[in-house]
């Protein structure tokens, strides 16, 4: 139950980044204890293309997460993966990619899910790292805050709260614990406002977003076809994004997560936050 995990085996998933619009593929491979998750750049050869999956080396947190190494070599919108492996209980894995941002798919964590579940569970021998949060730290923006305080196992109170009627308030609790993830958050799929796409193309991004791959709004309804999977599926995203930023940390938290209108940004500071308190926190 403790114990650090990997992958069995290598298995490969392919698309396009949701921001660049470019093809990827994204091979993951079992990794030694203490690894950690570590990003490749496959297609790069002239510099150090390994990128440890660490909160010291996110350097944007617009639109997504990003990160980069001391080379400079980056890899985007790492979350949604990060996510998938914090749900699985998974510790090391090498991530292989063959360009800059990692495949949308679905706009979802679940074809992750599916791809670590394909490469199946590996229990290593050593124990896994715990990061105990000892006394509340919190970060705060205007309205929006996100906080850690002690608690038992790892809980999430997520609330957000859109102007617009198709999304509203929503508030979800979660506790992590085996299987609760692919059930209850790893299909909930990223989403956007109509308005903006025309905004974030002028800037280069959101170029590989569809209605395939985000939950598009527009004058205040949900504009795919096939509607929402679950009425609540954005606050349910919204977690999805936290326990992928937060997994940032290097290892499973033990603590209680809450928040209100929280995103990559408020997450990335709440974690150097922590770590700039010795008094906050123990590696256990
Ligand atoms: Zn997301």
């Amino acid at each position: 139950m403790n114990r650090q995990t990997t992958i069995a085996k290598e298995a490969s998933v392919s698309g396009v980044g949701v921001h660049s619009g470019k093809p990827a593929q994204l091979t993951v491979r079992p990794a030694g204890e203490g690894t950690g998750v570590v990003f490749v750049r496959a297609d790069v050869r002239d510099r150090a293309a390994e990128i440890p999956a660490l909160v010291t080396k996110v350097t944007t947190t617009e639109l997504g997460t990003n990160m980069s190494n001391e080379a400079g070599v980056s890899v985007a919108t790492v979350e949604h993966f990060l996510a998938a492996c914090a749900g699985l209980g998974i510790d090391n894995v090498v991530a292989e990619l063959d360009g800059p941002e990692l495949p949308i798919l679905d706009g979802s964590s679940r074809p992750f899910v599916e791809l670590l579940d394909r490469a199946g569970l590996k229990r290593q021998a050593a124990t896994k790292r715990v990061l105990k949060i000892l006394k509340p730290v919190e970060v705060r923006s205007g309205v929006k805050f996100a906080r850690l305080s002690p608690g038992e196992g790892f809980t999430m109170n997520v609330v957000i709260d859109f102007a617009t009627p198709a999304i509203g308030r929503q508030e979800i609790n979660f506790k992590m614990q085996p299987g609760a993830f692919a059930r209850e958050v790893a299909w909930a799929r990223t989403f956007g406002f109509a308005h903006q796409a025309e905004q974030l193309h002028a800037m280069g991004k959101g170029l590989g977003a569809s209605m395939d791959n985000t939950v598009v709004i527009a004058d205040d309804r949900v504009m795919n076809p096939d509607g929402l999977q679950a009425p609540d599926e954005f606050v349910r995203h919204k977690l999805l994004d936290v326990i992928g930023d937060l997994f940032l940390a290097g290892g499973t938290i033990e603590g209680l997560y809450e928040a209100e209108q929280p995103g990559h940004a408020l997450n990335n500071q709440l974690l150097r936050a922590v770590f700039a308190d010795a008094t906050s926190f123990a590696w256990m």
